[in-house]
């Protein structure tokens, strides 16, 4: 069955005098994705969506939304298929959560109910409270389901978990493969790799305005991951740390742990356990994992995707 083309851009920039924010980027979203832009802070994601969102005009490329072209802002058939998750949100504090949703519901012709929007968002126990005593998570949620009210066929989310504790986190993801499952399209920025990993059936890793790699998390570890890392928890001195250094080259330190790089396994991982019997280091746990996107990151720009 041939895939939906529900937004397709070309070519797209912007600039804001020296600084080049988007540069130049391409790519195509299908009906029922999850479609992520994972990049670190300032990559330029947000800039992208909010051109999307017709919140901001590109200087150059093409955009088509539904199959449309557009040109001078989003018509508003088109704007109510959409439903925008923003970084922050400015809900008013003293009105309740369904308050909240009653206003947002009135934007719109037609839409989902608000008890179904409770449902959705897990919030019908929370429905008579104030936004100001909703935790970060409810808060949240709270957003997500303002970005329901008209029933969108897209869902874009800048950032739709940041800072939020990791059972918060979790539920925000459920909520996403839900969506998903329920035949929506869900435009998702983030710098969590975890969370690509976790939703996204397409990653464009974006850098610099620039896109470096595109593909599924598998196509993606596939084309740049080949090697293996090794996972050790340590606690070792600065001299055995430069003493590792010199018999693996591969090696990075973290907070009580190193991580080999391992292109021949059972090779590097007898230096390595030969070293830790010499030295007579503790070591506490020990894995070896195929690389993950953080790994593949920092091997296509040489900086981490928290940096
Ligand atoms: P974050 O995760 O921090 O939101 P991001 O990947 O979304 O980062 P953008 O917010 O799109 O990145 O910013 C991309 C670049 O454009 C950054 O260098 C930023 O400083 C710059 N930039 C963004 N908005 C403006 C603006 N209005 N004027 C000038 N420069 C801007």
């Amino acid at each position: 069955m041939e895939k939906e083309s529900i937004l397709k851009v070309k070519n797209l920039k912007k600039h804001y005098h020296d600084v080049k924010a988007v540069d130049g980027i391409s790519f195509e979203v299908f009906k029922g994705e999850v479609f992520t832009l994972l990049g670190p802070n300032g990559a330029g994601k947000t800039t992208t969506l909010e051109i999307l969102e017709g919140l901001k005009k590109h200087d150059e490329g093409d955009v088509f939304l539904f199959g449309t072209y557009i040109k001078n802002g989003i018509p508003l058939s088109l704007k109510e298929k959409i439903g925008v998750v923003l970084q922050e949100n400015n809900f008013i504090d003293h009105l309740s959560v369904v308050e909240t949703l009653k206003t947002f519901r009135g934007f719109y012709s037609s839409g989902l109910r608000i008890e179904e929007i409770l449902k959705i968002v897990s919030l019908e126990d929370k429905k008579n409270t104030k936004v100001e005593k909703l935790s970060g998570g409810q808060r949240q949620r709270l957003a997500i389901g303002v970005a329901l009210a008209g029933n969108p066929d897209l869902i874009f989310m800048d950032e739709p978990t940041t800072g939020l504790d990791p059972q918060a986190r979790r539920n925000v993801w459920d909520m996403i493969v839900n969506l998903k499952e329920n035949g929506k399209t869900i435009f998702l920025t983030t710098h969590y790799m975890e969370e690509a990993e976790f939703l996204s059936d397409y990653i464009y890793i974006m850098d610099h305005g620039k896109i470096i790699a595109r593909g599924s998390v598998q196509e993606l570890i596939n084309a740049f991951g080949e090697e293996r890392i090794i996972e050790a928890h340590l606690d070792v001195d600065e001299n055995l740390k430069g003493e590792l250094k010199e018999i693996l080259h591969e090696v990075e330190f973290g907070k009580s742990k190193v991580f080999l790089k391992a292109y021949d396994l059972p090779k590097t991982m007898k230096i390595f356990l030969d070293w830790v019997e010499k030295r007579k280091v503790e070591v506490r746990d020990l894995i070896v994992r195929q690389s993950n996107l953080e790994d593949i990151f920092l091997k296509l720009t040489g900086r981490s995707l928290r940096d």
